[in-house]
């Protein structure tokens, strides 16, 4: 029950996807989409779009039959979040939120907290996932600047110095050598996922600052910025779910929020909701349009 063939309803999905793109734009939107799409960043880019548009407090996702497996029934009358299955067949595919079932505590409470924390043993496991990259982690003196060197494979820097060390793993990560380095999409690239290990880490983030959207995905319609945004967030996101396996591997996760930014696509698109060129029509009038299309198919 949980998928069907929808050609009419994929192309509205895809297009909500894109529209979503489309409205990041400024740092702190993108900002906003990497905090959401930490959770469910095995789903890939255009998929954390879809669940940020259509449900922006999601904290657990499962199927209907997932749901069942861990003893919890999706409360009568909820509608799936549609997403598009990622085995390359096109299907929609119906997903439910934790928030959307009914079952035992021990679900609930494993994934809610109210504090956070930097999790125990982070130095082992971000030196753990140099090496799984080919680097090995050497010390430098603190005042010295954390540096890679990429032709020794070795990245220095300030042992116990988390973010410093984040930072350098982010790169080896996301890109191959230096000159993969150099440009404001290389920039937007090693921050975003740095700023993904710093939360998986529980690791301050506040530091961290990203480039205008614009600046490296371009403004331009006939370039398709959308398109552009897609891929550099599917970078972001594969070399991300390599740090998060590793991670989740060799660390134990402390307490964690589930609340934060509760700024759907839609809102972002509107905090900066320039009309776009040609159509007419701003991006938040068309995500909203599209997710009017799609719950009345849910019904
Ligand atoms: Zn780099």
């Amino acid at each position: 029950m949980s998928s069907e063939p929808n050609t009419a309803e994929l192309s509205v999905l895809r297009e909500l996807a894109a529209a979503g793109a489309a409205g990041l734009r400024t740092a702190s939107q993108w900002q906003s989409w990497l905090w959401h799409a930490e959770r469910f960043a095995y789903l890939g880019f255009t998929n954390t779009m879809l669940v940020w548009a259509q449900r922006p407090d999601a904290v657990l996702l499962h199927d209907y039959a997932g749901w069942k497996r861990l003893g919890c029934q999706v409360t009568g009358g909820e509608h799936g979040i549609r997403i598009i299955s990622a085995s390359g067949t096109g299907k929609v595919v119906s997903l439910f939120d934790l928030t959307q079932t009914e079952g035992p505590a021990t679900v609930v409470k494993s994934h809610k907290g109210a504090s956070s924390g930097i999790r125990p043993g982070s130095q082992d496991a971000l030196t753990a996932l140099a090496l799984r990259a080919g680097y090995r982690v050497a010390g430098i003196r603190p005042v010295e600047t954390p540096t890679i060197d990429w032709e020794a494979k070795t990245i220095r820097a300030t042992s116990g110095d988390l973010p410093a060390l984040a930072a350098q793993v982010a790169h080896v990560l996301v890109h191959d050598d230096e000159h993969q380095c150099g440009t404001v999409t290389a920039t937007a690239e090693s921050a975003s996922v740095t700023f993904l290990i710093c939360r998986r880490l529980g690791l301050d983030t506040s530091w961290i600052t990203f480039p205008h959207v614009t600046s490296w995905a371009g403004s331009d319609p006939r370039a398709n910025p959308a398109a552009v945004v897609a891929r550099v967030g599917d970078r972001v996101l594969r070399a991300a779910l390599k740090a998060f396996v590793c991670i989740d591997a060799t660390t134990h996760p402390t307490a964690r929020s589930v609340t934060g930014p509760r700024r759907a696509v839609v809102a972002v698109a509107a905090r900066d909701s320039g009309t776009r060129a040609g159509t007419g029509t701003t991006a938040r009038q068309r995500s909203d349009e599209l997710l009017r299309v799609l719950s009345e198919a849910a019904r």
